[in-house]
């Protein structure tokens, strides 16, 4: 009778144990029962600080062109995206580092990034500009910014540019929305920045009072950017090459900027 007893303790126990560790299991590897479930997930950089190409909206979600674009051709390529907000001037940086998989911030195709990172084909037809207050009626153009105060994003195309030019003082700036309210309270006498954002926060009244001068200064086009090489990289090609064939592109550059896209070269 006390032999018996004894084997139904440990029958118990064992199923105890049995029982904890398919628990435990469970807990550490837990079943994925999202819709996108079979998705790889893909880490992306992005500075929503650029309206109308990142920006959070009231309920803090991330929303613009390049949220859109991303998320469209990241369905066609079987991919989900998990958002991380990042400094753009910390972009480049964390890229290298490959602790993100891309970023998609506006980010201008330029040879000298192209050194330590890798991007898609074009995907935006962009340019800087010149901002100034709503009444200058003094800087017309290049030419009379000399001796003038000039903003620029820390980073950014428009602060590679304003340092070619002579006799103009730079005053850098972490973000874009910061630069504006500088040249709105007079004290920078102009912004120079991506003509897009700038006149699309004109437009839509976020910038009041500011006016963007002359022609653009440059053509640029914006890319994902990517660690160097990266096997992302042409998953990524694939479905912007879907969504530009499909009019799904044309569909968001519709929805953000009420007029067709431009062309945009291959490479
Ligand atoms: N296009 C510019 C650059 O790449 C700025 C982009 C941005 O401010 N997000 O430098």
């Amino acid at each position: 009778m006390k032999a018996i007893k004894w084997k139904w303790h440990q029958l118990i126990l064992g199923l105890s144990c049995l029982l904890l560790t398919i628990a435990c299991n469970g807990l550490l590897h837990p079943v994925s029962i999202s819709p996108n479930s079979g998705f790889k997930t893909l880490k992306v950089a992005t500075d929503p600080t650029f309206v109308p190409f990142e920006s959070k909206n009231a309920n803090g979600n991330l929303e613009g062109f390049d949220i859109d674009l991303m998320n469209a051709l990241a369905q066609v390529g079987g991919l989900t995206v998990e958002w991380e907000s990042l400094p753009f001037d910390g972009m480049i940086s964390t890229l290298q580092a490959k602790t993100v998989n891309a970023a998609i911030s506006g980010i201008t195709i330029t040879a000298e990034r192209q050194k330590t990172i890798s991007f898609s084909r074009p995907y935006f037809k962009a340019g800087l500009a010149i901002a100034v207050r709503a009444n200058n009626q003094d800087i017309q153009d290049l030419k009379s910014l000399q001796g003038k105060k000039i903003g620029v994003q820390i980073g950014s195309t428009g602060a590679d540019f304003a340092k070619t030019l002579p006799n103009v003082k730079i005053i850098t700036f972490n973000s874009g929305p910061d630069f504006f309210q500088d040249l709105l309270n007079g004290n920078v006498d102009a912004v120079i920045s991506d003509a897009f954002a700038t006149l699309y926060a004109i437009k839509d009244g976020h910038l009041k009072g500011l006016k963007v001068v002359s022609n653009l200064l440059t053509e640029e086009f914006y890319g994902i950017a990517t660690p160097q090489d990266s096997p992302y990289l042409e998953t990524i090609n694939k479905g912007l090459a879907t969504v530009l064939a499909n009019g799904t592109y044309e569909q968001i550059y519709q929805k953000w900027f009420d007029t067709k896209p431009p062309q945009l070269p291959q490479k």
